[in-house]
């Protein structure tokens, strides 16, 4: 399903990230940016070594990636020429800023995607998988930030897909984008 918001189309799509055909792709990384399970292996397994190269050059240059915070890579052999990987936050239960936490990690990818001329993104559910972040709420957190920044005028890519890995999680963004 989709929705336009002025000039953005948000579009849900049900699949596998690494296949995006897209200009970016993002990442749920961790904040050391050391390979993990979950959609972050999926896309370094797809990106190749170059991927892991860029990611040890940003280790080596700045620590890694604090949780709210974004960096871009290459996209390595991924159809995506660009990875941007965003470090979730882990859900302790909901009163440690996740919320806020997890908004921050779709504005600074948007951001980062838009300095670098990225008009296709395609995000994963970010914080739902081991990060335990509840998808209902992660999904309604993800899409009102979008919704936010595009109401408020700020320039974002004109193409926002989700690409959600399974039944539960789709329908999760599904009821959340019905009701935007
Ligand atoms: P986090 O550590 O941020 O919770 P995970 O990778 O554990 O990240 O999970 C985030 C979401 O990504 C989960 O919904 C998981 O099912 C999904 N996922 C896993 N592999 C893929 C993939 N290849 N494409 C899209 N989503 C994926």
């Amino acid at each position: 399903m989709q929705k336009q918001i002025e000039q953005t189309t948000i579009e849900l799509i049900q699949g596998d990230i690494t296949k995006a055909e897209v200009d970016a792709v993002v990442n749920a990384a961790n904040e050391k940016l050391i390979g993990g399970g979950g959609v972050d292996g999926a896309i370094r397994r797809a990106g190749g070594d170059a991927v892991t190269k860029a990611c040890d050059v940003i280790r080596a240059q700045q620590g890694g990636c604090p949780t709210g915070k974004a960096v871009i890579t290459t996209g390595g052999n991924l159809p995506a020429q660009y990875i941007i990987h965003t470090v979730g936050p882990v859900w302790h239960g909901g009163n440690s800023g996740e919320a806020a936490l997890l908004a921050s990690c779709y504005r600074e990818s948007l951001q980062l995607a838009v300095e670098n001329d990225v008009k296709s993104i395609a995000f994963p559910s970010i914080s739902t998988g081991v990060y335990g972040y509840p998808t209902e709420k992660a999904a309604t957190e993800a899409l009102q930030t979008i919704r936010d920044l595009v109401v408020s005028g700020v320039t974002v890519p004109t193409n926002i897909q989700f690409v959600l890995f399974d039944d539960a999680t789709y329908s999760c963004y599904a009821d959340s984008l019905t009701n935007l």
